[in-house]
């Protein structure tokens, strides 16, 4: 039977049977991956402890007939302190449910990973959550060829220093062409140089701005994934008919 060895932290646990989870792990260097941990649920599992919830863990994996199995588990980081508070462990299920819902299974996700690890690890060194999530939303969705224009007006191209945020069109738009978005947000000149900067480091904290226009355009990336994901279900599902 063949073992592969591979690195990476647990985004969703799912029970399968009364003994066995199936566990959801984004890995740097195989994407996202399901695998059985069998006889987990047990009290007394060996492995019980290495499979919770945003642990980042070395695993082998075992060929199983459908999903692989684990075999074997240590950890490399075990973030237990992203339990501190209610709040930082909501965002740090935020971030795993973001990735579940946006990276498919065959998708290549080093990048992703990094954001991910680096997310999660500020959450357990008790990080501002907003800023966190902010610097998340932004960077994941950069990663995935949605990096918001925040230099020049999406509609004439002229170079900007304040606007308005148009999640529909991905970027700023100037006093010419705000009526291009109604919903367009204002941005002053603080605010467009804190989002610029947030493509580098995560900051210390966000304006509330920021937040807002961070967790917006990933609502609308989100909505618009599951929308086309359905559509090729639908059309899938037609040509089996
Ligand atoms: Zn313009």
């Amino acid at each position: 039977m063949a073992i592969i060895k591979t690195k990476g932290i647990i985004i969703k646990r799912v029970n399968l049977s009364e003994a066995d989870k199936i566990l959801t792990i984004l890995t740097a260097d195989r994407g996202k991956i399901r695998v059985v941990a069998r006889g987990v649920r047990k009290p007394k599992a060996k492995l019980g402890g290495f499979l919770e919830m945003f642990r980042y863990n070395e695993y082998l994996l075992a060929e199983g007939r459908n999903l692989d199995l684990v075999a074997g588990a240590y950890t490399i980081d075990n973030l237990v302190s992203i339990g501190q508070s209610l709040r930082s462990v909501a965002t740090a299920y935020y971030i795993a449910e973001t990735v579940d819902k946006l990276i498919e299974e065959t998708q290549e996700a080093s990048k992703t990973f990094e954001i991910v690890y680096r997310s999660l690890k500020a959450i357990s060194q008790s990080g501002d959550l907003d800023a966190i999530k902010g610097w998340f939303e932004i960077n994941l969705l950069a990663s995935l060829g949605f990096r918001p224009e925040l230099n020049r007006c999406v509609e004439c191209r002229a170079p900007l220093e304040e606007g308005w945020f148009s999640f529909e069109l991905g970027g700023i738009l100037d006093a010419q062409h705000r009526n291009s978005d109604l919903a367009a947000l204002p941005v002053s000149a603080v605010e467009l140089l804190e989002l610029r900067a947030i493509g580098g480091n995560i900051p210390k904290q966000v304006s509330p701005k920021i937040a807002q226009i961070g967790a917006g355009f990933m609502e609308q990336i989100v909505d618009r994934n599951l929308k086309s994901k359905e559509f090729l279900a639908e059309v899938t599902s037609g040509f089996l008919e």
